[in-house]
């Protein structure tokens, strides 16, 4: 049979392109699990995937009910669930103020991270029962989370501290960031990239071995084409994707990187669990080293504990 494949965000960028990848190969049924029922049915057809490779699922990560619905509707469906990819992410690097998910948390952790926590947790009892010999659960990281690069060191940089706004429930009445201290949408964004990375690797400590899921997150490389970048200043956007292409080489396409993501899904190569994989310049995938607090297992677990309680699980 086909292997299930939901992807998180697939209307658009990274998740669009790994969609479209993985159709290709034939050997995949992807669900588009996304906001925008409607744009997610076009961009589907605008790249040219056929019906019978994918359905459109609504899922708002902002809304922790519709996380609990999405789960309930796929389940429904009485598809088995092999593969879970954690793509979607908003970032507000300009936004003055913060605004908040259906619960009341900041948008960027709300979205990218908890509502991303609440269904990696349901769906990991649905990919125990799939039949599938490599089940996977993909959490899509970022560079700018890890200050043991260059990109992570522009500031503001990535720094959950030690939790404390989180704990006090990111609402804004005491923080709307992680570390308790004032709103920046741009390390807000970054915070919430730690937290996937940090997920990922408390998952693969706490349910590789018991589950045989292998557990990954990855750099696919700058797509700096995406709708990511859709709340920057315009000048930015002018320059970003030249900036990254000519100066920096750390330029990729958005079907480059969506290859990428697939093999992560995909190829018996980077099978895994527990790995943050990157690709140097010739496309070639090797297991990366995450920076010191994106790979601080305290911290993992502290946060796990903390999103479990936010999220209703504890
Ligand atoms: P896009 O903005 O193109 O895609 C983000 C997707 O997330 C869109 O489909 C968007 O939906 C969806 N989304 C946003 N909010 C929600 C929500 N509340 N519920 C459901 N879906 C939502 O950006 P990218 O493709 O660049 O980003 C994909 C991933 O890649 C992210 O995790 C990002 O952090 C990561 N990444 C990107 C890099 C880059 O250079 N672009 C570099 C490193 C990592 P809609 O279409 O409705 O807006």
């Amino acid at each position: 049979r086909k292997g299930t494949a939901v992807i998180t965000g697939a209307s658009s960028g990274l998740g669009l392109a790994t969609a479209k990848a993985l159709a290709d190969t034939g050997k995949w049924h992807v669900i588009m699990a996304c906001r925008n029922f409607l744009k997610a049915e076009k961009a589907a057809k605008s790249v040219g995937m056929s019906k019978e490779d994918y359905t459109v699922m609504h899922l708002d990560l902002a809304s922790l009910e519709s996380v609990k619905q999405f789960v309930d509707n796929f389940r429904r469906t009485e598809q088995q669930l092999d593969v879970l990819v954690c793509n979607a992410a908003v970032y507000q690097p300009t936004a003055k103020e913060p605004s908040f998910t259906a619960e009341g948390f900041e948008l960027s952790v709300g979205t990218n991270h908890l509502g991303h926590f609440l269904l990696s947790r349901l769906l990991l009892e649905d990919l125990k029962k799939s039949d599938y010999p490599s089940k996977r659960m993909i959490i899509v990281g970022s560079i700018t989370g890890n200050t043991n690069t260059l990109a992570g060191n522009v500031p503001p940089k990535a720094n959950l501290g030690d939790l404390r706004g989180l704990a006090s429930g990111l609402d804004g009445q005491n923080s709307s960031m992680i570390d308790g201290g004032e709103y920046d949408g741009a390390k807000a964004y970054k915070d919430s990239k730690v937290c996937n990375m940090l997920t990922m690797q408390e998952l693969h400590r706490r349910y590789h071995e018991e589950t045989g899921v292998t557990f990954a997150s990855l750099y696919p490389g700058c797509i700096a084409t995406t709708g990511l970048f859709r709340e920057h200043i315009p000048l930015f956007r002018l320059l970003f994707p030249p900036f990254q292409k000519y100066i920096t080489k750390g330029y990729v396409s958005e079907e480059e990187a969506g290859k990428r993501l697939a093999q992560v899904v995909s190829d018996p190569s980077l099978g895994k669990s527990g790995v943050y994989w990157s690709w140097n310049n010739n496309s070639s995938s090797f297991e990366n080293q995450l920076s010191k607090e994106a790979s601080d297992a305290e911290k993992a677990k502290k946060l796990w504990e903390v999103s479990e309680k936010l999220v209703g699980l504890a």
